[in-house]
């Protein structure tokens, strides 16, 4: 017998109806966005693959908390029911809400980071190495070597490697080291997972050194997942519990309520310490709102805190993980590079091994993003050189090794048979990859580049 097959674990009670454009109406859009994704209008795309963030589809009990909002300025009956979900689910005892992730970053960044400071994490993202450099510090990787290579089998990719956790501890002194940055899962690795064992080590080399440990638990949730699936002891354990031991071994965490949390906006930081939460709570009312809503309506809060119920239900994790795989496994199975293992949220082309005849300084990953769009209107995400900016110090583009464009599945959004458009459209760019061209960038903005840069097609 065939395996039997497995569905979504959730039925479709209100649709949104998408537009089916021409070639020539693609090619004269992203002409127009300057070969950069992120400035084409959301109309001109038939599957929207840019990313998981904001952009999840709410459940009918999220859409009736919505309606339950209570919009009182201050103490608002929203809010306790947030702070009583992150206790309950993440088992932090404080929250700060926050308009969204980087929100948290930014507070968390201002309260610990001082100039001259050293923040070690597991690779690099955009918007939390932003914050850390404004506050000047400085950003170290200290993920194991596996996890710059896309092909790399190994099943916990996104661990620290604890030697070189140690080696910049020794080198700079446990006092400039404000705190250690675990990402969960680590996006720009491909969404891969850091396992419980490595959580656990982090922890107890923090504690011989008095450092603190936050965590980025942006998708935690699927991070929890990949620990059900393959660290030893955790198969019978259910997400909800695997996910609540993980977050013991942190002092606190952000959050970007977009990904995990199953809402269009929110996020928050999270905590132990008493201390942080009131400068926390100083700095919140200047930059975001009162330390009961955070810059968030009360229905935000309201749909955030039920999502953080939903998020960790097994069947949900399960499904969600699936259809990542279904995808990807499309992908591997016509021989085209992606990220090994598939990861937690989207599925990463190796634009490098896609495209060996355009080098990086060509932004290989742009443009192959900009291609995808043009050939069937699926919209993707460059994660390499672009989103590396460029190093502060001598004003040259950052290199990384891995040269990525996400494919980046929204939660309960799209069916498995919009998985096949997709892959359908990768594996006929892979048949006729040597007809894609370099770009060259015409505008670059000072940070954060990748949101707004222009680039025009070489010759
Ligand atoms: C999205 C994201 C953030 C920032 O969150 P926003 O809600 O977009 O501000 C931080 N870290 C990671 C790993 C993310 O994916």
């Amino acid at each position: 017998m065939e395996q039997r097959p497995v569905a979504e674990p959730y039925r479709i009670k209100a649709v949104e109806m998408v537009r089916m454009t021409t070639r020539e109406e693609r090619e004269a859009a992203i002409r127009e966005a300057g070969y950069n994704t992120f400035l084409l209008r959301s109309e001109d795309v038939y599957i929207d693959l840019l990313t998981d963030s904001g952009t999840s589809a709410m459940s009918d009990r999220q859409w009736a908390a919505l309606q339950m909002g209570d919009e009182a300025y201050a103490g608002a009956r929203s809010w306790f029911r947030l702070e009583k979900a992150v206790q309950e689910v993440y088992g932090f005892p404080y929250v700060v809400p926050t308009h969204q992730g980087r929100g948290a970053e930014h507070l968390i960044s201002r309260i610990l980071i001082r100039p001259g400071t050293y923040i070690p994490g597991n690779m690099y993202f955009t918007t939390t190495r932003a914050h850390i450099e404004l506050q000047g510090g400085t950003f170290v990787d200290v993920i194991r070597d596996e996890a710059h290579d896309p092909a790399a089998e190994v099943p916990f990719k996104g661990d620290i490697d604890l030697r070189k956790l140690e080696e910049l501890i020794g080198r700079v002194g446990p006092g400039r080291i404000p705190y250690i940055n675990v990402a969960l899962t680590v996006n720009m690795a491909g969404g891969q997972p850091v396992s419980m064992q490595n959580l656990r080590e982090v922890r107890r080399i923090a504690d011989k050194y008095g450092i603190r440990v936050w965590f980025d638990a942006t998708r935690a949730v699927e991070n929890a997942y990949f620990i059900q699936e393959r660290e030893p002891g955790y198969q019978d354990r259910s997400i909800r519990e695997i996910f609540r031991e993980m977050m013991s071994y942190a002092d606190g965490i952000t959050m970007s309520g977009k990904k995990d949390c199953l809402v269009n906006i929110g996020g928050f930081l999270a905590m132990r310490d008493p201390e942080i939460l009131q400068k926390a709570r100083e700095l919140v009312v200047v930059w975001e709102g009162m330390p009961t809503y955070g810059g968030l309506a009360g229905r935000d809060l309201e749909a955030m805190a039920q999502g953080i119920y939903e998020m960790v239900e097994d069947d949900w994790v399960a499904w969600r993980i699936r259809q990542v795989r279904y995808l990807g496994e499309q992908l591997l199975a016509a021989g085209i590079p992606i990220v090994r293992p598939i990861g937690g949220h989207a599925v990463f082309l190796d634009a490098k091994a896609f495209l060996p005849h355009i080098p990086q300084d060509h932004f290989p990953a742009q443009a192959l993003a900009a291609a995808l769009y043009v050939d069937s209107g699926v919209r993707a995400m460059e994660r390499g050189i672009v989103s590396a900016g460029r190093d502060p110090q001598t004003g040259d583009h950052r290199r990384p090794k891995l040269e990525l464009v996400r494919l980046t599945i929204p939660r309960r959004v799209y069916t498995d048979r919009h998985m096949d458009v997709v892959a359908y459209s990768v594996k006929h760019l892979y048949a006729h990859r040597d007809q894609i061209k370099g770009l060259r960038m015409v505008y670059e903005p000072p940070t954060l580049r990748f949101f707004t840069a222009r680039f025009e097609p070489l010759e």
